[in-house]
């Protein structure tokens, strides 16, 4: 995997890294907070969106619930690109807004990703736009890779980095980096209970369908992804988490690490707070994949 950290690394600065004392001791551990919240559209995704247009040069098409969304329309704009995005009818208004504000086309279509996703291989098809598929596409892959290299090449003592999963792009991405950077580091994923298709791919070893019970946006893809599912086989453990505690880990990042996260920007602080014996005293690094809350998610934060 070829993970161009030059193309990304003229348009974005490596995002900070942070340990907070008041965190480490609500947890038990030592955590360090991988930023990806600070990115221009506040997710880790603007890497491999980045990634992606800077080699290809083209018109695309492709479906999400949000923030790959809005990559490709940042990223779009970055390269004076035609961008479509096919979201679904009840997609995160303020995730819509920052994706229209990019310049890109929003068509609202289908209850389901998945529904999204067969309005937006037609659109494909008829504009001759490339159609870009958020899990199996290998570029999004190698930039996102970028944000583990970042991680390993700081910090390559890590004993596990935490990953939230929902197609995968980014958990894959940590098992090839870590391969290379820190063998020794655990990679884990975590996904929602309401919404395990990666996990029950991964666990099954077969691409899996599940429902979409989740309110946690980021982790709710519904299917497993071939490409990321083939790297995810070397995950030392993926985890389930109850969004409640998903919930409980926002407040905690807020007031600890006056960080303000959505509900998949803390999956892994939330699976550190399910599992305190397991990573008692160890030194581990948690990716805020995101700070895309709606107002909804923020005003249940009280
Ligand atoms: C997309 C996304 C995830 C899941 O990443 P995958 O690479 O699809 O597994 C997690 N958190 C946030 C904020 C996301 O936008």
């Amino acid at each position: 995997m070829d993970f161009s950290y030059a193309t990304v690394a003229r348009h974005l600065p490596p995002t900070p890294m942070w340990s907070y004392p008041v965190l480490n001791a609500a947890v038990g551990a030592t955590v360090l907070v991988k930023h990806e919240n600070t990115q221009p559209i506040g997710a880790f995704k603007a890497r491999g969106a980045l990634t992606l247009l800077a080699g290809v040069r083209t018109g695309t098409v492709t479906y999400s619930t949000g923030n790959h969304a809005q990559a490709m329309a940042w990223a779009s704009h970055l390269f004076e690109l035609p961008c479509t995005v096919v979201m679904p009818e009840g997609a995160n208004p303020s995730k819509v807004a920052a994706v229209r504000a990019w310049g890109a086309e929003v068509v609202l279509a289908g209850a389901v990703l998945a529904d999204s996703e067969a309005h937006a291989t037609e659109l494909a098809e008829r504009t001759g736009h490339r159609l870009v598929s958020p899990g199996d596409t290998p570029e999004l892959l190698a930039g996102v890779g970028t944000l583990y290299d970042e991680i390993l090449t700081a910090r390559p003592d890590l004993d596990a980095i935490l990953v939230p999963v929902g197609s995968g792009t980014g958990a894959a991405a940590a098992t090839v980096v870590a391969r290379e950077l820190a063998p020794k580091c655990e990679i884990i994923g975590v996904q929602s209970a309401g919404s395990p298709a990666a996990h029950d791919s991964w666990r099954s070893g077969e691409l899996q369908t599940r429902p979409n019970r989740t309110r946690i946006e980021g982790l709710a893809t519904g299917r497993g992804y071939d490409l990321p599912q083939r790297h995810m086989r070397e995950l030392s453990d993926f985890l389930l988490l109850d969004d409640d505690r998903i919930t409980e880990a926002q407040r905690l990042l807020a007031t600890a690490a006056h960080t303000l996260a959505e509900g998949a920007g803390v999956a892994g602080l939330a699976a550190l707070l399910d599992h305190p014996d397991r990573f008692a005293g160890r030194t581990v690094a948690v990716v805020c994949s995101g700070g895309n809350a709606s107002p909804q998610e923020l005003a249940a934060l009280h």
